[in-house]
């Protein structure tokens, strides 16, 4: 078998396989529909470019070459236009319609027809590099910001790497001395290096949008496993290890912190009254007001139903107290609009502190729990103080 089927085989192979993952990604397991498509496109002009290649050695195509360069071009805007899905990022249509466009109809009316095949094939692969440059460009900051610096600085050089690649294709085309060097080679020398060139890239592309796709649905099943989905606020799961953590670092470093339960008075009436989705409103109103109000450092979470818990690091009894009291403060003054309504709570707080090696977290929120209880027994809208830990 010669080495033009095995690179065709080859070729099929990769682009099949790489066009079938992006179309289930996207069309199966709803994995970034839009950029998907694109890719999935995109993958499949590759294949159909890098099959014409070998084709065009063993079958009598004439055009195969100035076909495949159309599609090489159409492939590398898919893949942009895919990463400006994915990224949010503006679409440059008009250009990609008239790179596209423009470039099919001086390939094939003109360079192809008129024997300039070396000079279209050095102004596709021209084209081609600046693309990918300027895609490297464009999607630095916004990988940058979205994931980090190191994936956003692989993705520059493998863009950057392949479009060095297509330059360096088109100076041999364009410079006659390094023509000449080209040239003289065996025709199925060049398609090899040529092909496989390309199969690294497409790979080493593939394998890059793949892993931000995940990274992202990694990044966006860590979000929702962490917070509250109607407050946005950390769930009882992420406080609970926070407040592991507190615990941890009280024991080794002897730091003390406070953990408040606020919790909201009467909601029930707000649910009976005015119903469920009022009650929802209520609940992100005073979710923000805690987070707003809480200093950076200090963690809101959502423990659960209309009940908070916000952990103080480096904070002791007394200004715990004051942290409370400025939060009930904040809670009251606030006037949440419901239809027709202007809606009012008012909250009960339980504060206790944790300040020596041997207080442990049950403890710790069995003390504050006690401490709402009584507030809410005392009359609610007030903060009340952990009574001290019995020492054995
Ligand atoms: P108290 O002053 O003693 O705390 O009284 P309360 O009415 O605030 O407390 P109770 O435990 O009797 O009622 C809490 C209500 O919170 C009951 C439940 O239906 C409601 N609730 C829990 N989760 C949600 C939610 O996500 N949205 C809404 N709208 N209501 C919720
Ligand atoms: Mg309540
Ligand atoms: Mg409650």
């Amino acid at each position: 078998m010669s080495v033009q089927w095995v690179l065709l085989a080859a070729v099929l192979m990769v682009h099949g396989l790489i066009t079938a993952m992006w179309w289930a990604a996207g069309s199966r397991l709803g994995l970034a529909r839009r950029p998907a498509s694109h890719w999935a496109v995109a993958a499949a002009a590759n294949g159909l470019a890098l099959s014409l290649l070998p084709l065009s050695q063993v079958l009598p195509l004439s055009s195969a070459v100035v076909w495949a360069q159309v599609c090489v071009v159409l492939g590398i805007v898919c893949t942009r236009r895919g990463l400006q899905a994915f990224l949010r990022l503006r679409h440059t249509d008009g250009s990609h319609l008239l790179m596209v466009g423009g470039l099919a109809c001086v390939n094939l009316l003109l360079c192809g027809p008129l024997g300039w095949q070396s000079a279209g094939e050095a102004l596709s692969s021209a084209l081609v590099a600046l693309v990918l440059w300027r895609t490297a460009w464009e999607n630095h900051q916004p990988l940058a910001f979205e994931f980090n610096d190191a994936l956003s600085r692989l993705h520059s050089s493998v863009l950057g790497a392949a479009g060095a690649v297509f330059m360096a294709g088109a100076l041999v085309q364009a410079v006659p001395p390094l023509q000449q060097g080209w040239q003289s080679l065996h025709p199925e020398q060049r398609t090899f290096l040529l092909v496989f060139a390309h199969l690294v890239l497409s790979i080493a592309t593939s394998f890059l949008l793949g892993y931000m796709v995940v990274m992202r649905l990694v990044n966006k099943l860590e979000h929702l496993s962490h917070h509250d989905s109607l407050t946005g606020l950390l769930n009882r799961r992420a406080i609970e290890y926070l407040l592991d953590r507190e615990i941890q670092r009280l024991q080794r470093f002897g730091e003390g912190f406070s953990v408040l339960i606020v919790d909201i008075d009467h909601f029930k009436r707000i649910n009976d009254r005015l119903g469920h989705a009022a009650g929802d409103v209520v609940l992100c109103a005073v979710a923000k007001a805690l987070q707003v109000q809480a200093r950076e450092v200090d963690r809101v979470a959502r423990f659960g139903g209309e009940e908070f818990c916000v952990i103080l690091p480096h904070t002791l009894h007394e200004g715990a107290l004051q942290a409370a009291e400025r939060l009930r403060d904040a809670i009251r003054a606030l006037s949440i609009e419901w239809q027709d309504e202007v809606i009012s709570v008012t909250v009960s707080t339980g504060v206790a502190t944790a300040h020596t090696a041997d207080d442990a977290l049950d403890d710790l929120l069995q003390r504050a729990d006690e401490a709402l209880y009584r507030a809410k027994e005392e009359g609610r809208n007030r903060v009340v103080a952990a009574r001290p830990r019995l020492v054995a």
